[in-house]
């Protein structure tokens, strides 16, 4: 690991405009790529007497393994700038992106969205733009990318430029914070230096932009919440819940409550890396040991806390939703599974109380009868089992859920407040 601070980033943007391929040439041009990677594709490149070696022929190379149905992951890939180490979070578009991004490890604190200039603003640039206003993602990079298919021509990037400006007004993303630059994640144009193709644009690069993101904010001050991942029963030590700190330490000695479950005790040891450690952070995966804990008394899903500040339990939550994509209408009393933190429970939408509108944030219709794709909503959600969430104002890592159904992610939203069981 490097000392740099850490970013997380989200490349998004719709199908086939370009994401991969341009995370494939930031990590090639950043010396990211797997030494091995390389050197397996240098190998192919010379069998198959392809003069040289170019990145070109490595993204050739991803796209027919994507055709033959094999997974690249590009999630989870790391490179660094002079400023930050950046890794990249799941890609939509990937199986379970949204679900990732809100449940996983991958919430990110910056996004880069890549557009392309020969086709503009599609159903999916606005989804993940929606989506990210939601998630609270602050900045946002646009990339007016393939500008080589449209022959580097400034007019076609100032439409692209204007149609996503007016996207991100509509979802009242502050523009002014949002950075256009033209590239060729193809070609190599402005990605990590600036194009001769493009003499009407003196704006940065994209990796100037990355490195000139502002710091992520800083973990909140918020108390311990340890969301349990697994239970192990681990002969000499006993049982042995283990998951990722979000928010606040963990020490031997300290008092802990499990929640929903409603059990608790004193830690007895803490974990990393096979190691007893005598505190842990937000970021850390720990195994600890719980007097009096028993396997079966906790499960995934819960979350551990401070027996002085336990972990919430809601009997019912108000929270604002973004239905990404629903095959007809939403109406009060579908039930579907929300997906918060390690927790999988199925929670009623009890009533639907405002539709919101994106481009002013008021509300526009009080109590409508249904929401269907696009839409923003309030609503009152009833979990059917209990479910520990926080308010995403007080808690933002256990205050955001994906909604789940028919094997796909329906909506995404965060907690506005809990009413408590
Ligand atoms: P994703 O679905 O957004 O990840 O898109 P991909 O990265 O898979 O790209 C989709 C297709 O567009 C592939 O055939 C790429 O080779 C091509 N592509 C990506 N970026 C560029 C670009 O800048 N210029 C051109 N001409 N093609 C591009």
């Amino acid at each position: 690991m490097s000392d740099k601070p850490h970013q997380n980033l989200a490349v998004i943007g719709h199908v086939d405009h370009g994401k991969s391929t341009m995370v494939g040439r930031l990590l090639f041009e950043t010396g990211s790529v797997p030494e091995h990677v390389i050197e397996q594709y240098r190998e192919e490149a010379e069998e198959k007497g392809k003069g040289g070696f170019e990145f070109a022929y490595v993204m050739d190379n991803l796209a027919e393994e994507r055709e033959r149905g094999v997974t690249i992951d590009i999630a989870h890939q790391e490179f660094d700038t002079d400023e930050f180490y950046f890794t990249i979070v799941d890609c939509p578009g990937h199986r379970d992106f949204v679900k990732n991004m809100i449940t996983g490890a991958s919430q990110a604190d910056n996004a880069v969205l890549v557009v392309a200039a020969d086709d503009g603003v599609q159903p999916q640039t606005q989804e993940h733009v929606f989506l990210a206003r939601t998630l609270g993602i602050n900045e946002l990079i646009v990339a007016v990318n393939k500008m080589d298919l449209v022959d580097y021509q400034e007019s076609r990037y100032k439409e692209t430029v204007e149609e996503v400006t007016k996207l991100l007004k509509q979802v009242r993303f502050n523009t002014d914070d949002a950075e256009f630059i033209p590239t060729s994640a193809f070609e190599g144009d402005n990605v990590s230096e600036s194009s001769e193709n493009t003499p009407w644009y003196d704006g940065e690069t994209l990796l100037e932009a990355l490195n000139n993101l502002p710091e992520p904010q800083p973990p909140t001050d918020a108390p311990l919440r340890l969301p349990i991942q697994d239970v192990y029963t681990i002969s000499g030590i006993g049982t042995v819940p283990v998951g990722r700190i979000e928010t606040g330490t963990m020490s031997p000695g300290d008092n802990v409550s499990f929640q929903p479950s409603d059990v608790g005790g004193e830690v007895k040891t803490v974990e990393m890396h096979h190691e007893e450690v005598p505190q842990a952070g937000p970021g850390d995966n720990v195994g600890f040991n719980v007097r009096g804990v028993g396997k079966d008394d906790i499960r995934r899903g819960d979350v551990c806390g401070p027996a002085d500040d336990p972990p919430s339990v809601a009997e019912t939550f108000e929270a604002q939703i973004v239905v990404m994509q629903h095959p007809s209408v939403i109406t009060a009393g579908y039930t579907p599974v929300f997906h918060a933190h390690t927790a999988q429970v199925a929670c009623t939408i009890e009533s639907i109380d405002a539709k919101i509108d994106p481009s002013s944030g008021e509300i526009a219709e009080e109590n409508p009868d249904f929401i269907q794709s696009g839409d923003a909503a309030k609503v009152t959600v009833r979990p059917q089992k209990p479910l520990s969430v926080e308010p995403s104002e007080e808690i933002p890592e256990l205050g955001s859920f994906a909604v789940r159904d028919m094997g796909q992610t329906i909506a995404a939203g965060r907690v506005l407040s809990v009413n408590e069981r």
